[in-house]
């Protein structure tokens, strides 16, 4: 078991980093996706059923300069009670005289919700005085925002030194990210294929890179396939492409040739005129783009030749979309890969998701449940398959 899992919090307050960074609805402040919150429910829960009390900080959005209404966390007060079935307090500011006695006057049972930790440019510069006042909130730290595990901000990193190691912990949402990720950066069965989409290679060359060391297979599709498309001499007509980064596109896939790895390229594409969903559409080789023209989505001798490979794979990571799947006509291609993904995962394979784009397709796909792991955090997730180490991670660890 766990460390986190094995200690009883009977009587302790626990400060935790949480990601409550969710999208709010811009008139109303309604939550619009809880997927977040929701994911860090277990964590707070098992705490306070050992009888322990819970004090709350996160982020929320981007404030520019201090205090910003449409920033702060009590817009997500009354929803979280709801879920946690306990009435939340809120202190108005995430450090000072009210939150204080608000964590000092906390009972057993009982959780607090601190105000935008990023009120406080303190919090992002990682400031040790303010690491240190949030501490004192707390008798131990509970790290479980993976969102933010990329970052040395004062609450998800600077804060670790004033708890001796044994006050520190990992919480369950985290926990399970790292389970994950190392299972399929280090544990993978083989075949491993690894689906990349997007938009930009720029943007996805050193996960790339640090996959071409562990992955049987790299599928690459969505915006970024065209760069590929074009540095071996394809036309591609109008279609997204970083001119820049042809001479990397070719590296990739010599440096793959050298090392035994599949790199699979969509064989043909959905094109439009018009970068609409009202535009006319048609399908072309992926090398063969007419001028004018601009390749959005995979098409299916693509899709199957995808597919395949998915479905001989033992492990799968997914980052990224096959083609602009917010507008209904070019949305096919990234659906037929969650497709093969559930597929191969119903017959053993471990599959995991991540990757802000990715993982919103496979909700909207209704797909969460029929893969093995989804990740909640886009940018940790892709600095951790870049072989990054995770400042937050690192901070429990050390
Ligand atoms: P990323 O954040 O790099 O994973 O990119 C996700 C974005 O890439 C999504 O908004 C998609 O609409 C976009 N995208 C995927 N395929 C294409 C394409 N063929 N052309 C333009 N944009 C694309």
């Amino acid at each position: 078991m766990s460390k986190f899992s094995n200690h009883n919090f009977a009587n302790q307050k626990a400060l935790i980093r949480v990601d409550f960074n969710v999208p709010l609805d811009k008139s109303t402040f309604a939550i619009t996706d809880d997927t977040r919150i929701r994911a860090a429910l277990p964590t707070i829960q098992k705490i306070l059923n050992d009888g322990g009390s819970v004090i709350l900080m996160s982020h929320l959005g981007r404030p520019k300069d201090g205090q910003e209404d449409k920033y702060s966390l009590k817009h997500i007060l009354a929803h979280l009670s709801n879920l946690l079935n306990v009435k939340v307090k809120f202190a108005d500011d995430c450090i000072g005289v009210s939150a204080t006695e608000l964590a000092a006057s906390l009972k057993a049972g009982e959780v607090l919700l601190l105000e935008n930790l990023r009120f406080y440019k303190e919090e992002e510069k990682g400031d040790e005085a303010f690491a240190e006042k949030l501490s004192k909130l707390g008798d131990v730290w509970v790290n479980d925002a993976f969102g933010t595990a990329h970052r040395a901000h004062a609450s998800t990193a600077v804060i670790a030194k004033f708890f001796p190691k044994e006050k520190r912990f990992f919480g369950l949402l985290m926990e399970g990210e790292v389970n994950a990720a190392e299972k399929v950066l280090h544990n993978s069965e083989k075949p491993f294929v690894a689906i990349i989409g997007g938009a930009k290679v720029s943007d996805k060359i050193l996960i790339i890179e640090n996959l071409l060391e562990r992955a049987t297979d790299i599928i690459i599709g969505g915006g970024m396939a065209y760069t590929f498309m074009k540095a071996q001499g394809g036309q591609i007509g109008k279609s997204l492409c970083e001119d820049e980064r042809l001479q990397t596109a070719l590296e990739i896939l010599n440096k793959a040739a050298a090392k035994n790895v599949n790199i699979h390229l969509p064989s043909d594409s959905v094109i439009a005129d018009n970068f609409s969903n009202e535009a006319n559409v048609s399908i072309a080789p992926s090398n063969n783009i007419p001028d004018g023209w601009m390749g959005l989505d995979i098409a299916e001798n693509a899709q199957q030749q995808f597919a395949n490979v998915i479905k001989k794979s033992k492990t799968i990571l997914w980052n990224g979309p096959m083609g602009v799947f917010e507008m209904s006509k070019f949305q096919h291609g990234t659906k037929a890969i969650a497709i093969a993904i559930a597929e191969a995962t119903k017959n053993g394979a471990f599959s995991l998701v991540g990757g802000g784009d990715s993982v919103a397709a496979v909700n909207q796909f209704g797909f969460t449940n029929k893969v093995s792991y989804v990740s909640t955090g886009g940018g940790a997730m892709l600095e951790y398959f870049e072989g990054k180490i995770l400042p937050g991670i690192a901070a429990v660890n050390e």
